[in-house]
């Protein structure tokens, strides 16, 4: 029996994928062997690389100008290897924080340059919005300023792309990748860790347009040089093909849902769902500001906290996982990635209802 998995990622996959996987497992399309057994540099698996660029291409419409690569390193080892590759010969870059891992983006940064934070959200009730740009204080000549579009943890979401002039735009998309549509001409660099909204941990999507490539600084590792990685089509090393195999199944199952239009009008629906269960209750607390509230990852706390176990049992029970939130913030959170079928949101929300009248 599945349940409905909650988890902030690893997160839920689509069941189609995993079947489909488990159905190649053994032997990929008559190769005898299984994707993770194949050479990176021979045809087979050069064409499910191929295909799966051409179709994150197709979905995100990412222009020529820009290229997709495929490395290691996570959301985290992003926040050291986009300084490393942008900095040029400027000394300063800017952050915008809006919650934990924007904050993470910048104290990592201050190994490299002057990290200056040109806005942050944060308020007595911890990250609730989404300081405007008038509010911003950007440093005189920065390299680049950076955003984290969807904070996983506080669940604040960025709808809107700030218009900063000729300054790189970088933001980490990694909970919400492929939940909307973006306008991917308005940044320099995107990138993403899959294990949210693409599949499974171990790949990082990276998005930068081609004029970026020559700001390296000498001391960037080569395996994270966006210009060599480039140049040997994601090659450089051997990338975590098994990882970039699923992915490509991801892309193929977001495609047949009807593209990011489709998606983003069920992922609409499923969020307004939970958000409206938990504005309708007094035993539910959601405080970040309507405009701000992340479609993907919905933080809430019980007004009366010593029912959280409680809580946490009954959803267990009914198959509902994974909703006690980061340990950094406490409470509940259950994020709706893509995958998250929107009967389990019903079953959430019934079981909120249920919970609340203490019929569960
Ligand atoms: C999960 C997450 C990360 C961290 O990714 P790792 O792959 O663990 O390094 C970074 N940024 C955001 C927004 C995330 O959600």
């Amino acid at each position: 029996m599945r349940v409905f998995n909650f988890s902030a990622g690893p997160a839920t996959m689509p069941e189609e994928v995993l079947r489909r996987a488990a159905d190649e497992m053994l032997d990929w399309q008559g190769s005898g062997m299984s994707v993770m057994e194949m050479s990176h540099r021979g045809a087979e698996f050069e064409s499910i690389h191929d295909e799966a660029l051409a179709d994150l291409r197709d979905l995100m419409h990412v222009p020529r100008s820009y290229r997709i690569l495929f490395l290691h390193g996570g959301g985290i080892g992003a926040n050291a290897i986009v300084p490393m590759n942008l900095l040029g010969d400027k000394q300063t870059a800017d952050f915008v924080v809006t919650g934990s891992w924007s904050h993470k983006s910048f104290a990592e940064a201050q190994k490299y340059c002057t990290a200056h934070v040109a806005a942050n959200g944060k308020t007595g009730h911890g990250f609730t919005h989404v300081p405007p740009l008038s509010e911003w204080h950007l440093s005189n000549d920065p390299a680049y300023i950076h955003l984290c579009t969807n904070e996983t943890i506080d669940g604040v979401e960025m709808f809107a792309t700030p218009d900063v002039g000729d300054t790189p735009l970088v933001a980490d998309l990694s909970s919400h990748i492929l939940s909307r549509p973006m306008d991917v001409t308005r940044y320099g660099v995107l990138y993403a860790g899959a294990q949210k909204n693409i599949g499974i941990a171990g790949l990082t999507i990276m998005i930068v347009r081609e004029d970026l490539f020559d700001r390296a600084l000498s001391i960037c590792p080569s395996a994270f040089e966006w210009k060599a990685i480039a140049a040997n089509n994601s090659m450089y090393n051997t990338p975590p093909t098994y990882a970039i195999y699923i992915a490509g199944l991801v892309f193929k199952w977001v495609r047949k849902q009807g593209g990011l239009d489709a998606i983003e009008r069920r992922n609409v629906e499923k969020a307004k769902l939970l958000y409206d269960a938990i504005d309708s209750s007094s035993l539910y607390i959601n405080r970040v500001e309507r405009q701000s509230r992340s479609r993907m990852n919905v933080p809430f706390f019980l007004a009366d906290e010593s029912r959280n176990e409680s809580f946490l049992a009954g959803a267990n029970a009914r198959g509902l996982l994974q909703l006690k939130d980061h340990k950094s913030v406490g409470g509940m959170r259950a994020s709706l990635y893509n995958a998250l079928p929107r009967k389990g949101v019903d079953a959430l929300v019934e079981f909120m209802r249920d919970f609340e009248q203490k019929r569960a």
